[in-house]
């Protein structure tokens, strides 16, 4: 086992998720990279990365017993966990009249809930080391609201929400609770997107592009690093400036 930091992703394998894996890699920690359906680009991406500082898992996190899977998987073959990233989630488009229960249910369990059952899961490590440090990726439209997206939307303020709180209870065991915000950043997620709507979000920034998976993977690094010990409780907005 090796000595270096452990770091868990969710939806790592993947757009902002596999942009955020790299980056931790990069900086020489342990990575666990968690998917949910696409086994082709998981093995690809496993071949791509450092083989001995990395474990590419399949697991719903949404699920208890997903959560149980990373959590157990994670200490047999790093031995600890330093930093939780809560990145998976899925959206839904749907004008909120047509937006059927099981939608509503599906977007909040994979955007909310699985933030919830991964940290609850490995803060009792964090917390025996006296340090961690979780960031959530929340969303624009987690802060103004999307239009078509209302399940969407009340899943990411909600993770905004317990950001704020969960921050409140665990600072005093040098844990850091923290969420970065990203604009249109993109990635498959935004793959239906015509090409007018695209420029016309790229104009809206005051940097005057879309943004990058690498864009978002810079805040996440900052936040999830040493140094940044007084930054807690945050919503870091990486928009290009809108
Ligand atoms: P992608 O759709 O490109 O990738 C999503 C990743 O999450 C995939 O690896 C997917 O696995 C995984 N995933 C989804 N649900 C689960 C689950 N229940 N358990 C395990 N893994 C899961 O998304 P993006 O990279 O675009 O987005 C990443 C995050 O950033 C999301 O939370 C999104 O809401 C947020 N965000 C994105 C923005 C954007 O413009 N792209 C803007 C603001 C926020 P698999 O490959 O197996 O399907």
């Amino acid at each position: 086992m090796s000595n270096a930091k452990t770091v868990i992703v969710t939806g790592g394998t993947r757009g902002i998720g596999l942009a955020i894996a790299k980056r931790f890699s990069l900086e020489g920690y342990n990575v666990v990279a968690v998917y949910k359906n696409d086994d082709q680009n998981a093995q690809s991406v496993q071949s791509r990365f450092q083989q001995e500082r990395t474990l590419v898992l399949k697991a719903d996190v949404s699920t208890p017993e997903g959560v149980k899977t990373v959590v157990d998987e994670t200490i047999r073959r790093f031995g600890d966990i330093s930093v939780l990233v809560n990145n998976a989630g899925i959206s839904i488009i749907s004008l909120f009249s047509d937006t059927a229960l099981n939608d509503w249910n599906k977007v909040i369990q994979n955007n909310l809930t699985s933030a919830y059952l991964t940290s609850q899961a490995v803060l009792p490590y964090m917390m025996k080391n006296l340090y961690g440090r979780i960031v959530n990726i929340g969303s624009i439209w987690g802060a103004v609201g999307g239009s078509m997206e209302v399940a969407y939307s009340a899943s990411k303020a909600g993770l905004h929400g317990m950001t704020k709180a969960l921050a409140k209870e665990v600072g005093r065991m040098g844990i850091t609770v923290n969420a970065v915000a990203p604009g249109f950043i993109d990635t498959d997620m935004n793959r239906d997107l015509d090409e007018f709507s695209r420029l016309e979000w790229a104009e809206s920034t005051a940097v005057n592009r879309l943004g990058t998976p690498d864009d978002v993977a810079a805040a996440v690094y900052f936040l999830a690093s040493e140094e940044a010990s007084y930054c807690t409780a945050q919503i870091l907005e990486v928009n290009g400036g809108i």
